[in-house]
This record gives C-alpha cells, structure tokens and sequence, in this order.
C-alpha cells in the first residue's frame, strides 16, 4: 500500500468526510457509501481507459475464487483454453476442469516456466468459450510483456486475463482482452476485494448452477450491489486509485507514470542481479516480471544469513514462495525506486562480505 494512501484512510478511520461514521459503519445503500462506491469505479475506468462497453464489478473470492466464476459464467459447458505458464495459471486450469473440458493449449512446464511459450505454437481449439490467460505468473517471474492477438492465431475466442499481480502497473490493450480478473490485494488495496472487467456481450451465458451472487450479469445489474460488496477493500482501493492518479513521471501521469517507474525498478535489479557472479535469475530475459524478481543465491547455504540481514536492514519478505525456492522481490506499484536502490545495496553489501 502507498504510505499516502494508509495516511489518508488513518485520518478518516473514525470520521469519513464529516458523516460521523467510519467507512466501516456504513450502509452500502447508503448515499456516502454509493459516492466511494461510484468514485472509485470511474477512476479505475480512467486509470485502466476501459472503454464503456466494458462493466466493472467490485467482487468477492479472490483469484482462485474467480478460477470457478470465470469458467461457470463463460464456459457454456463446452471447451475453455489454457496457457499453462506457472502455478497460477496451472490452478485455473485445474478449477476450470470442473464445469468444463479445458483444454492445455500450450504449456512451458518443459521450461520449469522460465519462458513463455510463443503464441504460434499454441494449439488453440475450434471452438472455444474463452482463452485464458495468467498475464503475470507471481511466483515464477514471468509477464507476458504483450497480450497476444488471438483473432491473428486463428481464435475468434474471448481472451480472459488474470492480472491480479500486475494490474494498474502497466496499460492493458482492451482490443485484445475479453474479461479480465484481479485480486485486489497484490497492488490495488486490501485482501477481500475482487476486481473484474468484463465486455458486455460475455454477460447472461452462466450456467444454472453459478450461484447468483457471482453471475456477473446479476452483479453488473445491481452496479455491484447484489449482496454486500465489500466496502471497505472498495474504499482502501478507491484512495489508491486517486494516489495512482496523481503520479507523475516526466509528462506522464497515472499508470503510464507507474509503469515507466516500474520499468526502472526492475532495471535496476535485474542489472544488478546479471552483473553479478553471487545471485541469478533464471527468466528468459524477454519476458521476466516487473513486479515479482525471483533470485537464487548461486551458494544456497547462505540464504538464511541473506534474509537475516535482510531483515536487520528492514528489508522485509524476500523469501522466495515454497514451489520455487530462493528468494523473491515483490516490486509492486507502492514500492518506490528508493526501495529498490536499498535492496540492491544490501545485495551488492552481502556478496562484498561473503563472496
Ligand atoms: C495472488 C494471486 C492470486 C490470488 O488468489 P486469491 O484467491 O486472491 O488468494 C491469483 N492469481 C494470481 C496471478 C496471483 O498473483
């Protein structure tokens, strides 16, 4: 979270606005709750240039929730691609075998998921409901640095996007995007909150068993309010897409600024990282993450002395996720570059110590 935006909701937590209330007391019916509620969505419409024939719907059930809600709202019950590209999009894969036949259509496991498959190969089917896709493999370190076109590869199918650990960090090209899913917790506010954006002819397709809570058609008809959304993450989200707003880079503003922030974050350690005979990345260099820099220390006895000074030197969860092993830095939109140039001094000051 951007320290501004933690200040901010801090300030308000009692009081919101001179309504006599916290956020949290709010009815979500209520006319202060619809302002943020209504705020909120058209910033993050400004900030992601949805185009309008898109709905944006404030959700509950997190990624792996929407692994289900995505496959039982679009899936027809027929066949849903996947590209198969680390452990996320391996979990929405497995989800989405539930409630229909879905189809491996390229996978990199042969790789250990250190490139991405190149979309020429992928075996697309027919006819499929959608394609999906893990736009950044959080664990693994890997982006797909452009959305495929997949009306050139031959699918006249919906592309579907998990981008729940890269949203807001970089533009999304809606041209090419059907529906696309985030957790809110990675770079947009708080755990709770689900963020989806869907196009408006992929709504009113849900199967009879989609619980009517997560039928998006039922959601966009009730502007997110069918039960009660969960306010709060809306409220955390909303600060953050207004401090998302006011960031600037050169003449850039909003995301455009993120991402040119983001592009010389990982620059930096990325630089650092392959100038240095200590520490190695493993990701093709064409499509390593922005946002989660996994590493190895070359001598793995060391680790526990790394994230112990680590630690000391307030350089905190850089323990790489149990699948993978080694280290991991999560780079997310409120770290700043200060943050970065402090993790790659600590780095350079261990190998010095311990090479
Ligand atoms: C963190 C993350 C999720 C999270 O799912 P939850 O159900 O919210 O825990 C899903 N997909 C990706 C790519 C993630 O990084």
């Amino acid at each position: 979270m951007p320290e501004a935006v933690l200040q901010r909701a801090a300030s308000e937590m009692l009081d919101w606005q001179g309504s006599g209330m916290s956020v949290m007391e709010m009815s979500h019916r209520g006319k202060e709750f619809g302002a943020i509620c209504t705020q909120a969505e058209a910033d993050i419409r400004t900030l992601l240039a949805v185009p309008e024939h898109f709905h944006i719907l404030f959700m509950q059930g997190g990624g792996l929730g929407e692994n289900a809600i995505v496959p039982m709202n679009l899936s027809r019950g027929t066949t849903a691609d996947f590209v198969i590209t680390g452990s996320w999009s391996i979990k929405s894969q497995k989800e989405a075998q539930r409630y229909c036949t879905a189809n491996i259509a390229a996978s990199n496991a042969g790789d250990h998921h250190t490139r991405l498959p190149d979309p020429s190969t992928w075996q697309l089917s027919k006819d499929a409901s959608y394609v999906h896709l893990c736009t950044n493999e959080t664990i693994n370190g890997i982006e797909f640095q452009q959305l495929p076109d997949l009306a050139a590869l031959g699918s006249n199918a919906p592309l579907v996007i998990d981008f729940s650990s890269h949203v807001a960090s970089r533009s999304v090209d809606w041209r090419r995007v059907g529906l696309a899913f985030g957790g809110a917790q990675k770079n947009l506010g708080p755990a709770g909150l689900t963020l989806v954006i869907v196009r408006d002819d992929l709504l009113g397709h849900a199967l009879e068993i989609c619980p009517s809570a997560f039928n998006y058609k039922i959601v966009a008809d009730n502007k997110s309010m069918y039960n009660t959304p969960p306010t709060w993450g809306i409220y955390m989200a909303g600060l953050t897409f207004q401090w998302l707003l006011r960031q600037t880079e050169g003449a850039l503003t909003g995301v455009a600024a993120m991402e040119q922030r983001n592009i010389a974050k990982a620059k930096l350690l990325y630089d650092f990282i392959d100038t240095s005979s200590f520490y190695v990345n493993k990701i093709d260099p064409g499509c390593r993450s922005r946002m989660n820099v996994p590493f190895f220390l070359v001598d793995e006895s060391r680790n526990d002395a790394f994230l112990a000074g680590a630690r000391e030197a307030g350089l905190l969860q850089l323990k790489g996720h149990k699948s993978v092993g080694g280290m991991r830095a999560s780079i997310y939109n409120a770290m700043p570059l200060e943050g970065v140039r402090a993790l790659v001094s600590y780095m350079r000051e261990f190998e010095r110590s311990h090479a």
